[in-house]
């Protein structure tokens, strides 16, 4: 082969496909409700809103690089060690140094079938190969995961509960997937909707981690803590994970308003609580309205759903659903490259929004 005459990315890299943005634009007029990111309806906590503008006045200043302040709030309010928490800008970065710290050219990595997409990527830009797992009703298969264990495999992501389906693993079943693992391949919990889930079966990991060297649990303040737009993540971990993250994490990783309005935003266990009765209160509503129009809904666990289209029905499609749904300015997600080409993933959420995309969703079915 001839010598490149340019530079020339690994080779994983070009079997990613190039980012779409979700669209986040109404047509001119249209009031925009924006659901196509599993961003909270409530927006942040409005303690986290001051420390976020209190922050501003120490701009000049570098973070710090530890997220002292951060760490110690997450730990009080979880009951961890801080020294097993490493914090990020936003979970998604903690997944690429995951994969990028344990997964090389020629290891594998596996993931779900409709699992979260960043999974996918990150092992290819890490120069691994991806291993799907296949999974049943749109439910990680925990049987099917280890069948796809091989003696290469270095990685096992879990979106638990899983977007863009909103189903579940029970601990039971996320304890016996564990157990199936050697004890070298690193099972990462990916729990950023954990505060959603109302099921006494359910567990984000924290006890799964505190008594293993090769699980690690990562969160997000994207979503329940409303701060998305700030991009603050954290890992909870055995101490040779967290060394090693830390060693490749840029050293100022978090910036210093995000580790100020952080810190308040998982202190503010109203606006928590208020987030999650709202989401209490939709997720059965929403799910009931549209298997009345007929629609097969996922059973969801977080603060979206995935809703099936009839097949064969080129007028009702998700497609043709999303453009109805657009002109009337709610902004839902097509879900095509992860596998599912006839459904939308809808977020919950204003009062407003809900009842404004079942209106119009109905209006939709009965043409
Ligand atoms: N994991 C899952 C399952 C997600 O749905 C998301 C957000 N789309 C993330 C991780 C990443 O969240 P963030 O980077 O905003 O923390």
């Amino acid at each position: 082969t001839p010598e490149p005459t340019t530079p020339q990315p690994n080779a994983g890299v070009m079997q990613i496909a190039a980012y779409v943005p979700g669209r986040d634009k109404a047509a001119p007029g249209v009031r925009l409700h924006k659901l196509s990111s599993n961003e909270t309806p409530l927006g942040a906590s409005p303690a986290a809103i001051d420390a976020y503008r209190e922050a501003a006045d120490r701009l000049e200043i570098y973070p710090d690089g530890s997220s002292h302040e951060l760490r110690r709030a997450i730990a009080e309010v979880h009951g961890l060690n801080p020294d097993n928490i490493v914090c990020s800008n936003g979970s998604d970065e903690l997944l690429g140094l995951l994969a990028s710290t344990y997964v090389g050219p020629g290891d594998e990595g596996i993931f779900t079938e409709h699992g979260f997409l960043v999974y996918r990527i990150q092992i290819l830009a890490a120069g691994g190969t991806p291993v799907v797992a296949p999974e049943t009703d749109h439910r990680a298969d925990v049987d099917a995961i280890l069948a796809a264990v091989t003696e290469r495999t270095r990685i096992v992501f879990l979106a638990n509960p899983n977007n863009p389906t909103g189903t579940y693993l029970s601990d039971e079943e996320v304890r016996r997937l564990h157990a199936g693992l050697p004890p070298h391949v690193l099972l990462v919990l990916d729990a950023a909707y954990a505060e959603y889930v109302r099921r006494n079966d359910y567990a984000s990991g924290i006890e799964l981690v505190s008594a293993n060297r090769n699980v690690v649990m990562t969160r997000t303040f994207s979503k329940i803590h409303g701060l998305a737009g700030l991009r603050i993540g954290w890992l909870y971990g055995p101490a040779e994970i967290v060394d090693a993250l830390n060693r490749v994490r840029g050293p100022f990783n978090v910036n210093a308003p995000a580790i100020a309005a952080g810190s308040a935003a998982i202190r503010d266990r109203a606006h928590v609580d208020k987030a999650i009765a709202h989401n209490d209160k939709w997720l059965p509503r929403l799910t009931e309205a549209f298997e009345a129009m007929g629609l097969k809904v996922t059973p969801s666990v977080g603060n979206f759903v995935l809703v099936h289209f009839p097949d064969g029905d080129a007028a009702r499609s998700a497609a043709a659903a999303d453009r109805y749904l657009v002109e009337r300015g709610y902004v839902l997600r097509q879900v095509v490259p992860y596998g599912l080409p006839n459904a939308l993933r809808m977020t919950i959420g204003s009062d407003e929004a809900n009842q404004g995309v079942i209106d119009a969703l109905a209006a939709f079915m009965r043409q």
